[in-house]
């Protein structure tokens, strides 16, 4: 076992994890636990993260809880099982912890598609502009900003800004056209999306429907136009979890990735949940990179405690500010 992990450890940054073998007789779950109490570490989950890991996780939730969360906890460990930029911001709000991701691969197409030096020139072109981004993006675009925000937050976040200051919004360019129309303020895009969001079929969503005439569809503000404009409520991963607590339709069409829909059963046991399907063979809609997390994964980052995030200090430092006006403003208004 010894030289296995040591091959393991040489080949961290190829794999995305330490790949050694793990009994298939061990309870994953008891692990887990044990390691939590002998490590000081807490589990962060997000909703997009298979059942079993929400199931082990001590807290899940989407970006905004997830941030506020590693803010305060006092643990030693941090575990994030979502993808890499949000295990960055974690490790930029709390450099004193241990950041473990389980795998180094969970990326995001959304954050890729904003690279740090191209956004800085664009963002050159418009020397009068503060620059709002979602909080799907990497440290080094977080660094370039204003302020962040999440899908939770965004509207408000916009809305403290004087009317007058014009507005960059970033990377995703659904969101940022959703927002403008929500808050009439005219905001320059950067022009990303998130491959799972944008590939929602209209004419699928339709079809499911005509076949489902009572079912109310919900869908994340990721989504395109089109999509958008047939839903009955549009909301972030927790506004559709608690959309689907407080409304009284019994049957609902989710237009968003999949994971959710293991909160939205467990807190509804009497509702019925359609995941919307995308514009391909699926029937439903995995992120591919949320998915690369497994439990045995987990297991493994925490009994080894490999793959970390580590950053470089000035770039820490220049990624928190806009997070943390983010998080005053989100107090400002009790989010
Ligand atoms: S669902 Fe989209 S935005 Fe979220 S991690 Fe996956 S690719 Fe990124």
């Amino acid at each position: 076992m010894i030289r296995e992990l040591t091959e393991a450890k040489k080949n961290l940054q190829r794999n995305g994890f330490l790949d050694v073998p793990v009994n298939v007789n061990l309870d994953l779950f008891a692990e887990i636990e044990r390691l939590k109490k002998e490590k000081n570490a807490i589990v962060l989950a997000h909703y997009y993260q298979e059942p079993d890991i929400q199931d082990v996780a001590d807290y899940i939730g989407d970006s905004l809880g997830l941030s506020q969360q590693a803010a305060k906890t006092d643990a030693d460990i941090i575990v994030f099982a979502g993808v890499h930029f949000m295990a960055e911001t974690a490790k930029i709000l709390s450099p004193q912890k241990k950041v473990l991701l389980p795998d180094l691969k969970a990326g995001c197409s959304l954050a890729d598609s904003a690279p740090p030096e191209l956004f800085k020139k664009f963002r050159e072109k418009y020397p009068d502009h503060i620059v709002i981004s979602y909080i799907n993006c990497s440290a080094g675009i977080k660094a370039l900003s204003d302020i962040i925000c999440t899908s939770s937050n965004a509207e408000k976040i916009i809305e403290s800004v004087p009317a007058d200051q014009p507005i960059i919004f970033a990377p995703d360019r659904n969101l940022g056209s959703y927002l403008i129309k929500k808050t009439g303020r005219d905001m320059v895009l950067w022009n990303g999306a998130c491959m799972v969001h944008e590939i929602f079929s209209l004419e699928k969503i339709t079809r499911l429907k005509v076949r489902h005439p009572k079912a109310k569809i919900i869908a994340h503000p990721e989504c395109e136009a089109a999509v958008l404009a047939i839903a009955d409520y549009i909301g972030s991963t927790t506004g559709l979890l608690k959309f689907s607590e407080r409304d009284d339709a019994q049957e609902y069409i989710v237009v968003t990735e999949t994971g959710i829909l293991h909160q939205m059963e467990k807190n509804n046991p009497n509702k019925t949940f359609i995941p919307a399907p995308p514009n391909n063979a699926c029937a439903c809609n995995d992120c591919p990179h949320m998915k690369l997390n497994t439990l045995e994964k987990l297991y493994l980052c925490m009994e080894y405690e490999e793959p970390e995030i580590t950053m470089d200090e000035q770039l820490r430092i220049a990624a928190k500010k806009p997070i943390d006006r983010m998080l005053e403003i989100s107090a400002q208004y009790g989010l």
